[in-house]
C-alpha cells in the first residue's frame, strides 16, 4: 500500500465535514470515511454561538445559514416558577444561529460535495483502527453494512473526527470504558408552534436538580399561520442512564411530572410537549477529559477528543474550533507529526476546562444560584435576589472558558480559568 499525500478524515459529523472543508479552503487535500451508510436527520437542535458561527462563515457558509436557520436574538433565563432572571442579548459582530443538527450536516455535506466532490465523503465504512507509521497512518475498515473488511486507507495523517465513542480513541485509551452519566437523562422534542417571545430566543427554565427545559426555534415561517418549529429539551435527575443511541423514542409520562405545572403568561410548557411530532431521549453523558490528542500521526478532534455534556450549547462549537486550528496548525508546520501536536498544545488545555465547567458552572448555573436563593419560590424584583454584576460575572466566566466572549472573538488571549 502506498502512503497518499492525503489527510484521512475518519466520521462524517460536524467535525469530519467541517475540518474536510477547512483544510480544502487552505488546499490540503483529504477524503472522509463514515460508518453511517446513508445519513438520516437526527438529532434536534444546535444553538451555533459566535465561535463557532465565526468559523462556518469565514468558510462562506452565511447565505446558506441565513437561508435555513433562524438567527439568535437573545439568551432568556427564567425560574421553574416562569419569572425572569435575565435576558442576555446577542452582541456578537458574528451573527449567531439555531439551527435543527440535521439541517447544519444537511448544509456541511452539500459544501463538501460541491467543492472536493462527490468522493471526498465514503459512507458505509467503519473503522476498525489505526496504525502508524514513520511517514504516515493507515486506518482499518469494515463495511457497515456486510461485516467484511474494507480497503484500509493510509495518509500522511488519520484524523478521528468518531464521535463520542470513537473507535480510534478506544485504542489509544483502552481502559477508559463508557461514557460518564452525569445523572442527568434528557428528552428531545420537535414541536409546531408559535413564536415564543422574540421568535429568535434561546430559553432556559429551571434546574436540572428539580427539573429543566431548553426551548428555541430552529426554523420559521412553516406554514401560513407564521408557525414555527421549536426544539426543546427537558432535563431530568435520574439514577440510571437512559439508552445512548440518537433514534430511541420518549413517552411523555416517563418525564413531564416536573412540569406539569409550568404554565406560563409567555409559554404553556406542558401543552408544547404534548403537542412534539416525536421525542426522543437520550443520557447527558461526557468522558474525563484526556492529557493528549495528538500521537504522531493521528489526533483526535471533536467529540473524539472532548465529549462535553450539552449543557452550554458547546460540543459542536469546539469541534469546529477544533478544525480551525487543526487546518492552520498543517499550514504552519511543514511536519505532519508536529503540525498535529500544535493543535493539541492550542487546543487541549481550554478545552478540557470547558468539559469540565459543563458539569459544574455552566451557563443555567445562573438560574440554580436564584432557586438556592429563593428556595425554589416567588421573588419580587430579581434584583432582590442576585446582583446585574454578579449575572454577568457568571454569564462571561463561561463564555470567556468556551472562547466566545467579546475579547476572546477579537483575537485577544484569555485569562486562565478556575474550572473545578
Ligand atoms: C446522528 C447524530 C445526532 C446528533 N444529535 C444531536 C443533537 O440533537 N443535539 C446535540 O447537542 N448533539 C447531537 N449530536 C452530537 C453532536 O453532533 C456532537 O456532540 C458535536 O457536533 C461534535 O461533533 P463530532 O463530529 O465530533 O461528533 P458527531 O457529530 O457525533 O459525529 C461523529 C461521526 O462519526 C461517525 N462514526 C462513529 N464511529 C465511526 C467509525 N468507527 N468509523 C467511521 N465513522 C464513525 C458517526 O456516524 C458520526 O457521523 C448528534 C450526533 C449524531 C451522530
Amino acid at each position: 500500500m502506498s502512503r497518499d499525500e492525503r489527510i484521512v478524515i475518519v466520521g462524517g459529523g460536524i467535525a469530519g465535514l467541517t475540518l474536510a472543508l477547512q483544510l480544502h479552503q487552505r488546499g490540503i487535500s483529504c477524503r472522509v470515511y463514515e460508518a453511517t451508510p446513508e445519513f438520516r436527520p437526527l438529532g434536534v437542535g444546535i444553538s451555533l454561538l459566535p465561535h463557532g458561527a465565526k468559523a462556518l462563515i469565514e468558510l462562506g457558509l452565511l447565505d446558506r445559514l441565513v437561508e435555513r436557520a433562524i438567527v439568535f436574538q437573545e439568551s432568556y433565563f427564567f425560574t421553574s416558577r416562569g419569572q425572569l432572571v435575565h435576558r442576555d442579548p446577542a452582541t456578537s459582530e458574528f451573527p449567531q444561529f439555531l439551527i435543527h443538527r440535521a439541517t447544519l450536516h444537511e448544509i456541511l455535506y452539500e459544501a463538501v460535495v460541491a467543492r472536493l466532490g462527490a468522493d471526498a465523503v465514503v459512507l458505509g465504512r467503519s473503522c476498525t483502527g489505526v496504525v502508524e507509521a514513520t511517514d504516515g497512518a493507515t486506518a482499518t475498515f469494515v463495511d457497515t453494512v456486510s461485516g467484511a473488511e474494507a480497503e484500509a486507507q493510509s495518509g500522511r495523517a488519520v484524523i478521528a473526527c468518531d464521535g463520542i465513542h470513537s473507535r480510534i480513541r478506544a485504542q489509544l485509551y483502552p481502559d477508559q470504558g463508557e461514557p460518564v452519566f452525569s445523572g442527568v437523562n434528557m428528552w428531545r422534542g420537535i414541536t409546531v408552534h408559535p413564536p415564543i417571545l422574540s421568535g429568535g430566543g434561546h430559553i432556559r427554565v429551571g434546574t436540572v436538580e428539580h427539573g429543566k427545559m431548553v426551548i428555541y426555534p430552529i426554523l420559521d415561517d412553516i406554514d401560513a399561520a407564521g408557525n414555527q418549529l421549536v426544539n426543546w429539551v427537558a432535563e431530568i435527575r435520574q439514577e440510571q442512564a437512559g439508552p445512548a443511541a440518537w433514534n430511541v423514542p420518549g413517552q411523555i409520562a416517563d418525564f413531564i411530572e416536573p412540569f406539569r405545572d409550568w404554565v406560563f403568561d409567555w409559554l404553556d410548557v406542558p401543552a408544547l410537549i404534548r403537542e412534539a411530532d416525536m421525542i426522543w431521549e437520550y443520557p447527558m453523558s461526557d468522558r474525563d477529559p484526556v492529557d493528549r490528542w495528538a500521537f504522531g500521526h493521528v489526533a483526535l478532534v471533536g467529540d473524539a477528543a472532548h465529549p462535553m455534556i450539552p449543557r452550554g450549547s458547546n460540543g459542536a462549537m469546539q469541534a469546529i474550533v477544533d478544525t480551525v486550528a487543526l487546518a492552520d496548525a498543517l499550514v504552519a508546520e511543514s511536519d505532519v507529526v508536529a503540525a498535529l501536536a500544535r493543535y493539541e498544545g492550542e487546543r487541549r488545555d481550554a478545552v478540557n476546562a470547558v468539559v469540565l465547567k459543563n458539569r459544574v458552572t455552566p451557563p443555567d448555573h445562573l438560574i440554580e444560584v436564584v432557586e438556592e436563593r429563593t428556595g425554589g419560590g416567588l421573588f419580587a424584583a430579581v434584583g432582590d435576589v442576585i446582583s446585574p454584576d454578579e449575572v454577568t460575572a457568571i454569564l462571561n466566566s463561561y463564555k470567556t472558558a468556551a472562547g466566545y466572549s467579546r475579547a476572546a472573538l477579537a483575537g485577544e488571549r484569555a485569562p486562565k480559568e478556575q474550572t473545578s
